[in-house]
C-alpha cells in the first residue's frame, strides 16, 4: 500500500514571520492527522525556522528547488548538500521553473540526480501546457518529460512524481479526477516499462493543479492518485488542513 502524500508548495510567498505564523496555526491539527505524509515546502529562507517548529512532529519538510552542483562559485544558488542537512524532500522541475527559468529536461535530470545522490526525496513535476492538451498531446509530452528527467537514473528509490497540467496550476481550473487518474496511470505504466512493475506500484504519483478543499475528495477517490501537490490552498490554514484530512479519510477507507 502506498502511503498518500500531501505537499504544500508555498512558492514565493510568506516572509519569515508569515511562514512561522502559518506553521504555528496548522501545527497541532496537522500533526494529528494520520495515514498521510504531510510535507511543507516554504521558501528557502524559512526552512530552518520551520524545521525548528515542526521538530518532534509528524510533519515533514521540503524545499522548492535546488542547483545541481554540490558547491562552488554559483552565486545565489542552493545545493543538494545544503538541503540534505535541513529537509527531506525537494520539488524539482515545477512548470514555473521550466517556464520562467528555462529549465530544460536535461537540467531537471541533473537536479534529480543530485537530489537522489544526497539522499533527498525529489518530487518531480511533469505536465502538459494548454495547447499541448488541446492538441491531444498530453501522453506524448508527459512521457517525454518523464524519460528526459529520469535519463540514466537506475534507481528511483525515494522519488515521488507530481502530475501537474500547466493549465491547471494557479488557474482555478483543475483537471477532473478522471483525467488526472488516466494520465497518472499512463505515468505508472511508463515507470513500469523503465523500472519494472514492483517499482511502479510502489511509486507515489500526486496530482497538482488548483486542488482545494472543495475538489480534494474527487481526486483522492481515484485509485491511481496518491495525494496532491497543493499551491495556493496550502497558504490557507483551513483549506490545507481540510485537504489533508479528506485524503487521510478517503485513502484509509480503501
Ligand atoms: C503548484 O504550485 O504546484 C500548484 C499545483 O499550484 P496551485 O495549487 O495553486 O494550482
Amino acid at each position: 500500500m502506498r502511503v498518500p502524500l500531501i505537499a504544500g508548495n508555498w512558492k514565493m510567498n510568506t516572509t519569515l514571520s508569515e511562514a512561522t505564523e502559518l506553521v504555528s496555526r496548522i501545527l497541532r491539527e496537522l500533526d494529528e492527522i494520520g495515514n498521510v505524509d504531510k510535507v511543507l515546502c516554504p521558501p528557502f529562507i524559512s526552512l530552518a525556522a520551520v524545521r525548528e517548529l515542526i521538530k518532534g512532529s509528524s510533519i515533514k519538510l521540503g524545499a522548492q528547488n535546488l542547483y545541481f552542483e554540490e558547491t562552488g562559485a554559483y552565486t545565489g544558488e542552493i545545493s543538494s548538500l545544503m538541503l540534505a542537512d535541513l529537509c527531506e524532500f525537494v520539488i524539482i522541475g515545477h512548470s514555473e521553473r521550466r517556464q520562467y527559468f528555462n529549465e530544460t529536461g536535461g537540467i531537471v535530470n541533473k537536479k534529480v540526480v543530485a537530489a537522489l545522490k544526497s539522499g533527498l526525496k525529489p518530487i518531480l513535476c511533469v505536465g502538459e501546457k494548454l495547447e499541448e492538451n488541446e492538441a491531444g498531446r498530453t501522453h506524448e509530452v508527459v512521457t517525454e518529460q518523464l524519460k528526459s528527467s529520469l535519463a540514466s537514473i537506475n534507481n528511483i528509490n525515494g522519488l515521488t512524481i507530481a502530475y501537474e497540467p500547466v493549465w491547471a496550476i494557479g488557474t482555478g481550473r483543475a483537471a477532473t479526477g478522471e483525467q488526472a487518474n488516466q494520465t497518472i496511470s499512463l505515468i505508472r505504466r511508463n515507470v513500469s516499462e523503465l523500472y519494472g512493475e514492483e517499482t511502479a506500484q510502489d511509486l507515489r504519483i500526486l496530482y497538482g493543479g488548483s486542488v482545494t478543499a472543495d475538489n480534494a475528495t474527487e481526486f483522492m477517490q481515484q485509485p491511481e492518485i496518491d495525494g496532491a501537490l497543493v499551491g495556493g490552498a496550502s497558504l490557507k490554514a483551513d483549506q490545507f488542513l481540510s485537504i489533508v484530512r479528506q485524503t487521510s479519510e478517503i485513502k484509509q477507507a480503501r
